[in-house]
């Protein structure tokens, strides 16, 4: 493994498209999930491809707090339909020498608030999501046209998921001169959809709202507004790119999507080897690397005694870490620890999501204390020690888009065991006998979305544990596989530079 990113960033090139890249998070002020990972480390993997990337983010509390000094450099005094703001600039630190412009849209009204980004502290989503929303996207239509009060002026502006999904619909509509917009997709299954009286309340024509166009079941759709208008779309993995064209996980899209095929791109997101690399992870104690990882083992150690667990270092210790909810197969999971709990393993899970769920696991540890561990929370550097200290990592997903700890999981002798869906399947290599002998074997993958399913994987992991120099074998091919975002990059700037 290398650094994706090489200290400092070189100077941008004014041969290449300047893009605007807008996102409703960015690790590690505010994130959520994958959204969170990926804002921070593409754009600055595009950098190191001397690329001119600049951020658009809302002011929530916790990016005004969290980046100084914030320069003021617009202000929006009188933007119809939206409360007054302020546009500032400051810098996203990469590393210790180099840093991405941000903008941070500062409009205390709809952003100054206690509460997750999409969500109040009780859970609820907020009611003016479509204004908080509604706003990014049209400053990123602002920034992104002739309106710009802006001297720096984007080639490409880069919308991710339904929370920036008005940009593009907005510059459609824009008369002047204007940049091309992507649109990219990471979980279609969130696709902001509000009552249509906003579509006037936002500001968007009435001929907007048609079946060609932003109107998806009686609604208005903001994922929809991007999908219909932008001039490309990607999303996150190429088996993905192919799910969302037809049922299930269409969503309901899969019309328009398999109609724009020519203009949709699947493209694997990459992994920031600057955070997630087990020689030198600031997280945990013992580093080790895949020519080397006996070290690996005094993490187990040590995460068994965070977690409470037995210390047993011949039990196989299997781990999840998630969103807690029905996409991620956590109902598949209760169905299975009845039996999981009669076979010798160890089961540990980091996360936090849908209460009943978050319940219902809680009582499990309390029901086998010393074999199976629950964290409800979210808690990065426990994130760490559980990809360094398990040996198994379970992604029992009914649908995923990407998905990254599969790759983490890789990059640390952590074998994955998942459901064949998604970016899963263009991440990880079942093992047979014929993927470990042309060496390609990287973890356990499964077919049918059931619990018998699971189980029968989860014993085949538990035998394949015995036989150690084959686990080994496994851990390294796993962890000399390039996740890195360099390839990746590349297929953004390929995208970028035909459209710009
Ligand atoms: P999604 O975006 O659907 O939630 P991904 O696998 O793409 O799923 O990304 C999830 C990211 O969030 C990963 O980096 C994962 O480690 C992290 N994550 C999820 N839940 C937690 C948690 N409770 N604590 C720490 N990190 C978490």
């Amino acid at each position: 493994m290398s650094s994706t990113v090489p200290i400092p960033l070189p100077v941008p090139s004014r041969n290449e498209p300047r893009i605007l890249f807008i996102t409703p998070e960015v690790f590690p002020l505010c994130k959520t999930g994958g959204l969170g990972d990926v804002s921070a480390s593409l754009p600055a993997a595009l950098r190191a491809l001397r690329m001119d990337v600049r951020l658009l983010i809302p002011g929530y509390p916790q990016v005004l707090t969290g980046l100084k000094p914030k320069r003021k450099v617009a202000v929006f005094e009188h933007l119809k339909y939206f409360p007054p703001c302020v546009l500032r600039a400051a810098k996203l630190p990469v590393n210790d020498s180099s840093s991405i412009p941000v903008f941070i849209i500062d409009c205390p009204e709809l952003y100054s608030r206690e509460g997750g980004p999409y969500q109040d502290p009780a859970g609820q989503d907020w009611p003016d999501n479509a204004w908080r929303f509604g706003l990014l996207g049209k400053i990123g239509a602002i920034l992104g046209s002739d309106a710009s009060p802006l001297k720096w002026q984007p080639h490409i502006v880069h919308c991710n998921d339904w929370q920036s999904g008005l940009t593009p619909a907005y510059l459609h509509f824009h008369p002047g001169r204007k940049a091309a917009s992507v649109m990219t997709i990471h979980n279609l299954a969130f696709q902001g959809n509000f009552p249509p009286e906003n579509v006037a309340r936002l500001g968007l024509p009435a001929s907007s709202y048609d079946m060609h166009g932003i109107e998806f079941h009686g609604r208005m759709s903001f994922l929809k507004a991007g999908l219909y208008y932008a001039e490309h779309i990607t999303t996150v993995s190429p088996n993905y790119a192919r799910e969302i064209q037809s049922e299930p996980l269409g969503f309901g899209l899969q019309g328009l999507l398999s109609a724009r095929r020519e203009q949709l791109t699947g493209i694997i997101n990459g992994i920031d080897e600057t955070l997630w690399n087990p020689a030198r992870d600031p997280y945990i104690v013992s580093h080790y690397s895949h020519t080397d990882l006996s070290a690996k083992a005094i993490n187990k150690r040590v995460l068994q005694e965070t977690m409470a667990l037995a210390l047993d270092d011949t039990v196989p210790l299997f781990a999840a870490i998630s969103r807690i909810t029905h996409q991620k197969g956590f109902d598949l999971l209760q169905q299975v620890a009845p039996q999981l709990v009669k076979i010798p393993v160890q089961l540990v899970i980091l996360g936090s999501g849908n209460a009943e769920m978050e319940k219902s696991l809680t009582a499990l540890a309390q029901a086998y204390p010393g074999k199976i561990a629950v964290h409800i929370g979210y808690t990065e550097a426990l994130s760490h020690l559980i990809e360094a200290g398990a040996d198994c990592f379970l992604m029992p997903s009914r649908f995923e888009p990407c998905g990254l700890n599969q790759m983490y999981s890789q990059q640390y002798g952590t074998l994955p065991l998942v459901h064949a869906t998604g970016g899963l399947v263009d991440t990880v290599v079942d093992c047979t006998p014929a993927t470990l002998n042309d060496g390609s074997a990287t973890g356990f993958v499964f077919h049918l979305m059931t619990a018998e399913q699971l189980l029968a994987t989860i014993r085949r992991a538990v035998e394949l544990f015995k036989d150690t120099a084959t686990w080994r074998t496994l851990q390294q091919n796993g962890m000399a596989k390039d996740f890195s975002w360099r390839i990746s990059a590349a297929a953004y700037r390929r995208i970028y530079r035909m459209l710009a």
